[in-house]
């Protein structure tokens, strides 16, 4: 049997780091070091900050990377049933040393970036490669024999031959598995649903010794996630369902936007038309929440990913049917802006605008394809005298970068306020748009102390709030997942620390600190 003692994971990222963080907090026993060629990032995972922002992600990285008492959870949902074990050395890692690191593991696994390729040929739906073909190419030169190498990284149905492939030009004769391991986890929730996830899924060639590598690998989720959750595939199965699987997710997004349209034009509406319609358990009432259109970095490109394969597969039906779900998405963010247009008598000379939320959904700073900045784009051409801008997790001065980098150095961009609290953006605003859904922008206390009534009209476009929310502190939302709360409270005890930002959500220094 494969016996792990060292994994080594390529990406600091938004998917690498987590889950190198969980892997090593839930098996203490090994090596976890996580490399990345961005300097600043490592640097970032080595102090007290790291460089994303994940509800309960920072305690996680200090017990498993600095050491310090073990916390068992079972494995219902929630901490109360958590238990104690004796005191654990730090056993994850953050280098630069890709090469060195890569050399000393029996797992490899690969998160590197994989976004739609903007340029050449399948421009704008086939993946862009370079990131990982480029980590293979390392991996071929400095991966032990018989290591065992793990795309984690989402990437197009039969990569799994290309890495066999390159990796037998580098080494020929040299044994390797190559295993499909693709992640589930949601931004926002990505701690949470790395320690309970639905499924692991293990993607293996069907000869005894890809089985043998893909029980390896099961073992090291098995440390905590139920073997029945743990589905193993083929390898093909395995890359494909990771793109349906969000391609999927994104079509119930696409098909509620597209209801809700009709909604608006029939008087019916789309909140109760999804209720009605997801009571029904072959439906279900997920995902069913309309709204100004998906973003993140996978959605979109996951969904092109599909229709590039469809289409040079020689199945342009399957790519058109799968490319309508990103065009309904567009449709749906640009009739909301549209919308916001229209309600201010199509014209916004003078006026300022109110953008909450910023990142492209609740509890995570991650911005890619965020419907916001598009939103600011068209706003922006009706010349309005600014465009204010909170978000509770996004530092100001990232997303004025972002901004100024999708526009180029505009004269309008000094119309552009990004605020460090939501009171401040809203004053004196003529609408305030939720663009966001974090949980303090719904019933909103009033400020203290308590601000004269303002003399302006504020209009709420978007979605109602929900009378059942909590009122939440503006600044700064307290974390849901109440397994890391729990956490988070034993570590204090342990420490005799008080933090009145516990879980380091919002760290208004653009560097931070690196002690
Ligand atoms: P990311 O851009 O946050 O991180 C990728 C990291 O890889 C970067 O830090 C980059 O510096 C590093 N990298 C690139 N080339 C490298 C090289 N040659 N050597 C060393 N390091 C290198 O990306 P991410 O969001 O973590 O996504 C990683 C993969 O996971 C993608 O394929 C994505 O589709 C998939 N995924 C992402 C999510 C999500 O929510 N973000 C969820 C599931 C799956």
């Amino acid at each position: 049997d494969v016996v792990v003692k060292n994994i080594c994971c390529v990406g600091a990222g938004y998917v690498g780091g987590p889950t190198a963080a969980v892997i090593a907090f839930q098996n203490p026993h090994i090596k976890v070091t996580v490399v990345d060629r961005d300097v600043t990032r490592i640097r970032r995972w080595n102090s007290k900050h790291p460089p994303i922002y994940e509800p309960g992600l920072r305690d996680i990285v200090r017990v498993a990377r600095d050491g310090g008492r073990r916390i068992v959870f079972d494995s219902s949902e929630g901490a109360a049933d958590k238990t104690e074990v004796g005191v654990r050395p730090g056993n994850l890692f953050f280098t630069t040393d890709v090469g060195k690191s890569i050399g000393e593991a029996d797992i490899v696994l690969v998160s590197v970036n994989t976004p739609t390729k903007y340029r050449g040929v399948g421009a704008g739906s086939a993946t862009d490669m370079t990131a990982f073909e480029a980590v293979t190419g390392v991996v071929a030169q400095f991966a032990r024999e018989g290591a065992i190498i793990v795309e984690k990284s989402t990437v197009p149905c039969r990569t799994a031959q290309l890495v066999a492939d390159t990796l037998n030009m580098h080494r020929p004769g040299v044994h390797f598995e190559i295993l499909s391991n693709p992640e589930f986890l949601a931004a926002g929730t990505a701690v949470n649903d790395l320690l309970y996830p639905d499924r692991i899924l293990i993607g293996s060639a069907p000869t005894p010794s890809g089985k043998k590598a893909a029980e390896a690998l099961v073992n090291v989720y098995n440390a905590w996630v139920p073997r029945d959750r743990i589905l193993t595939t083929n390898v093909w199965s395995s890359e494909l369902a990771k793109l349906v699987a969000n391609s999927m997710l994104a079509q119930r997004i696409s098909s509620i936007n597209s209801i809700s349209a009709v909604c608006e034009q029939t008087g019916a509406d789309v909140d109760e038309v999804a209720k009605a319609v997801g009571v029904d358990p072959r439906i279900g009432n997920k995902f069913l929440v309309a709204g100004i259109g998906f973003g993140g970095s996978c959605f979109k490109k996951d969904v092109l990913n599909l229709v590039y394969l469809a289409d040079t597969m020689g199945l342009p039906e399957v790519g058109e049917y799968w490319r309508q779900v990103v065009k309904m998405n567009e449709y749906a963010r640009d009739r909301f802006t549209n919308r916001v247009i229209k309600c201010l008598n199509n014209t916004l000379v003078g006026k300022k605008v109110t953008i909450l939320g910023y990142a492209f959904k609740k509890n995570t700073s991650d911005t890619r394809e965020a419907p916001a900045l598009e939103m600011v784009k068209t706003l922006l051409e009706e010349r309005p005298r600014e465009i204010a801008i909170f978000d509770p997790c996004c530092n100001p001065l990232v997303i004025k970068e972002e901004i100024r980098q999708l526009l180029g150095d505009v004269d309008e961009l000094k119309n552009i306020v990004v605020y460090g609290n939501g009171y401040d953006a809203c004053d004196k605003s003529t609408a305030v748009v939720i663009a966001t859904e974090f949980d303090e922008f719904r019933n909103q206390p009033p400020p203290k102390p308590a601000v004269p009534a303002p003399d302006h009209t504020v209009k709420m476009i978007g979605r109602k709030p929900n009378p059942k929310a909590d009122p939440r502190p503006f600044e700064r939302p307290e974390p849901s997942a109440n397994d890391v709360l729990a956490l988070h409270k034993h570590l204090l005890q342990r420490d005799g620390e008080t933090s009145s930002d516990p879980l380091g959500r919002y760290n208004p220094e653009p560097a931070c600190s690196e002690d």
